[in-house]
């Protein structure tokens, strides 16, 4: 049975949300995106007459309450957004929360304190799970970004509502777009894989290597590649201790008949610096005192060709530093061709925190198929492995 199938009527509902958005110095919401993407399930649960109650963590408070952390800055947003009474209590857990939990009525909604000023969140203590759960009838984990961490209200909650527990909306589409990709993709699947270390990213290129038919390596990452094949690639950011780890990726990649992308042109700088001198050269022979930034036209146009022809195409990870203007064509340019790609009936699912800013830098988020609200949990379920927090409800 999923959440959408219930009868929720006066029902307490215990959400497990992501409302870790970034605040100004005034406490001003400045990016409400998670906000937003955990509307749908709260709107419904209201909807069927439920009364929603919000738990979340906010930032990285070290030592109990901070004011700067305290999710009571995101109350007035959240009733804008869904419409309901919010009520905030200034604790997760207590007999304030409780009271106030049990005194809900349909149309009401109650905003709990940051989960993380008790540290008890993060290590997972079952009595501290024990209380929050008290405060309601069913829980229901709708925090894609956060599922694979094993902590309290993630994933040791779950086991106190053995016949009440659900994804949320956003949850479950987030599994189900990142199962269309490994278990049900159509032919060519092209993974595209970017940004700054090859190190953050090895369990992923090597699970996936027996899933798709092409590999596109750009970013920062590329240039531990060329120089593992002998490549001169100057001042480039570059991991020594992977030269081994990327040959036997692209040793691997060659078993598994998977066809290897990497840049062949670069754009370089003499400074890590929008202000930088640049100059267009060669990937394996940048001259000493210059570092690679960005993949050059002759890159873009090869990429352009292959994912001109996927099916599938899954993307983590910018081609060079597309934070700075003069560094951003790669990033651009491939984020395009995905959309195109896309335009004429391939599937995009697009993950990872930098990626999802270039996509958003370029407007481009409703021309993909699926924009992941999840980096690291998004890895980890590329990577093959549980989520603590998806298997917590299914198990
Ligand atoms: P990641 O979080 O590992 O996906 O890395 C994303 C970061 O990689 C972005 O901030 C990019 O600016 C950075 N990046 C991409 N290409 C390069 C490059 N060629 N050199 C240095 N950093 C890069």
């Amino acid at each position: 049975m999923e959440l959408n199938d219930l009868d929720l009527s006066g029902k307490k509902v215990l959400i497990r949300v992501d409302l870790n958005v970034p605040l100004n110095e005034k406490f001003e919401i400045t990016d409400d995106t998670r906000i937003r993407a955990c509307m749908p399930t709260i709107k419904m649960i209201l909807e069927k007459g439920g009364c929603p109650i919000l738990m979340s963590h906010l930032g990285r408070p070290k030592n109990g309450p901070e004011a700067a952390f305290s999710l009571e800055h995101l109350s007035e947003h959240i009733e804008d957004l869904s419409g309901a009474l919010v009520t905030f209590v200034d604790d997760c857990i207590g007999p304030r929360a409780k009271g106030v939990a049990a005194a809900l009525q349909p149309g009401m909604l109650l905003l709990l304190e940051n989960l993380r000023f008790h540290p008890e969140e993060t290590e997972g203590d079952i009595e501290f799970a024990r209380k929050l759960s008290e405060l309601g009838d069913v829980y229901v984990n709708d925090a894609f970004g956060t599922a694979h961490r094993a902590h309290a209200s993630t994933s040791v909650i779950a086991q106190f509502f053995p016949d009440n527990k659900y994804f949320g909306l956003l949850l479950a589409e987030e599994v189900a777009n990142l199962e269309r990709v490994l278990s049900t993709p159509e032919s060519p699947l092209c993974a595209v894989i970017g940004g700054a270390k090859v190190s953050s990213k090895i369990s992923v290129l090597e699970s996936l290597l027996s899933k798709i038919d092409h590999l596109m390596i750009g970013g920062g990452m590329a240039y531990t590649f060329i120089k593992a094949r002998g490549g001169q690639i100057g001042n480039s950011l570059v991991e020594d201790e992977y030269l081994d780890t990327a040959i036997s990726i692209l040793e691997q990649a060659e078993i598994a008949g998977v066809e290897v992308h990497l840049p062949t042109d670069t754009i370089v700088a003499d400074d890590f610096s929008n202000d930088a001198n640049t100059d267009l050269c060669e990937i394996d022979e940048i001259p000493d005192g210059w570092m690679g930034l960005d993949i050059g036209p002759e890159s873009i146009t090869r990429f352009v060709e292959v994912l001109r022809n996927c099916k599938t195409i899954l993307w983590n990870g910018p081609m060079g530093v597309f934070e700075m203007s003069h560094f951003e064509k790669g990033t651009k340019e491939i984020a395009m061709a995905i959309c195109e790609a896309t335009a004429n009936g391939a599937y995009s699912l697009v993950g990872g925190g930098d990626s999802v800013a270039a996509v958003n830098k370029y407007d481009l988020g409703d021309k993909m198929s699926y924009v992941s609200t999840g980096g690291g949990a998004m890895l980890e379920y590329l990577e093959g492995k549980d989520l603590p927090g998806v298997i917590a409800i299914r198990s």
